[in-house]
């Protein structure tokens, strides 16, 4: 940890995590009067940046741009006096109050309580054009952007329990769901297995991988190159300059479903307890504390299940809500302290 800090401030809330966990935690603490410092991190404005159409969050009826409701909840947070900085955590020590937060930038901020909303980033496979075309019809969400595919012909890209649950939540309105898979045997549990396989809809290519995405921001998705070789694992082959087939399909969407990292890499030697995944373990109940006192966890990063706007948004309010009863307690409790030192100097 960086002792020599330029900045001696100690916060009362620094919310580390600018998506929409963040932004509703910051909305929360800064009506509070807590004046958060949100860390906006590697990926201003989280996952929704990501995504053209919100469809499923409440109160817009005819939907919302991605970026937009982001841009809106940062405003609405700075409103009320949120402020905004730019950086990363590398290290937090939270043995001793204030915490210390090191960034990447070699700068240390100081807290009394600490809302991690830091998500969970959804594995990449590599394949040419996802970057340009990740949220026009690529995908790491089925639950998300399903609906848009009504009549397609899909591509999940998989072989775990996340690319079954995304096919099988496809098959609900694509017309077909190819599994693409580069081992000719499933990693996933055999109850997801089997709904999968017994899936009228549902078909697998084994020992195959995605090579390329076609399409445009324009047109969105319109096909891909996939690679296979018979003994599986066909990109390596092709990397080591083994000879491996090449097959263009046409599809209209394609969803990675190889599974999400949480990014609490900072929290590894803390007392927050992370699940074998990464996730924050939250304690037991309706709440967003953790094992170690003070610090709260919101949104995807203690979210295993769920992964969706809206119930980012509600952990990010509960951890806000969470940090301000924890300062008053603590408030009082160091006002009860100092009566009992002023009284005995009495
Ligand atoms: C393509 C796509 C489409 C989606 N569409 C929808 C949809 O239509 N509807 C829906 O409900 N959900 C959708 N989702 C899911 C939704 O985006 C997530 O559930 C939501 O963004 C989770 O919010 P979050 O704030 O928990 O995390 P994130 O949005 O992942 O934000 C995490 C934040 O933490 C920051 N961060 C990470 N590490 C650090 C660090 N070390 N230090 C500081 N900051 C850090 C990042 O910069 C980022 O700002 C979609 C997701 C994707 C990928």
């Amino acid at each position: 940890m960086n002792e020599d800090t330029p900045d001696a401030t100690v916060h009362d809330v620094v919310i580390v995590g600018s998506g929409v966990a963040g932004l509703s935690a910051a909305v929360y603490a800064a009506r509070a009067d807590l004046e958060p410092v949100v860390l906006e991190g590697p990926e201003p404005g989280g996952q929704l940046t990501l995504t053209t159409d919100v469809e499923n969050f409440l109160g817009f009826p005819e939907g919302i741009g991605g970026m937009e409701l982001i841009q809106n909840g940062k405003a609405q947070a700075q409103r009320f006096g949120a402020e905004f900085v730019h950086g990363t955590v590398e290290d937090a020590a939270l043995e001793e109050r204030p915490f210390a937060l090191e960034l990447s930038n070699g700068e240390t901020l100081r807290t009394q309580a600490l809302i991690v909303a830091t998500g969970a980033s959804a594995r990449w496979v590599g394949a040419e054009n996802e970057d340009e075309l990740m949220g026009y019809g690529l995908s790491t969400c089925a639950t998300c952007d399903g609906a848009f595919h009504r009549g397609d012909d899909v591509l999940v890209i998989g072989g775990g329990d996340s690319a079954m649950e995304e096919a099988l939540f496809l098959a609900k309105f694509a017309d077909s769901v190819t599994i693409v898979h580069r081992r000719d045997e499933l990693r996933a549990s055999d109850i997801m297995a089997r709904r999968a396989r017994e899936h009228d809809q549902i078909e697998f290519r084994w020992n195959t991988e995605l090579l390329e995405i076609h399409g445009s921001q324009e047109e969105g998705v319109t096909g891909a190159t996939l690679v296979s070789h018979p003994d599986g694992l066909p990109k390596d082959r092709l990397a080591d300059g083994e000879d491996v087939e090449y097959e263009d399909v046409d599809v209209g969407g394609i969803f990675y479903g190889v599974g999400h990292v949480p990014n609490t890499a900072f929290l590894e030697d803390t007392a927050v307890d992370l699940d074998d995944e990464g996730h924050l373990l939250t304690l037991e109940g309706m709440t967003t504390e953790t094992a170690a006192e003070g610090v709260f966890g919101a949104g995807d990063v203690m979210d295993p299940d769920y992964r969706q706007a809206i119930t980012a948004a509600g952990t990010g309010s509960m951890a806000a809500l969470d940090a301000e009863s924890w300062l008053e307690e603590q408030a009082l409790e160091s006002n009860a302290e100092a009566a009992v030192v002023a009284e005995a100097d009495d």
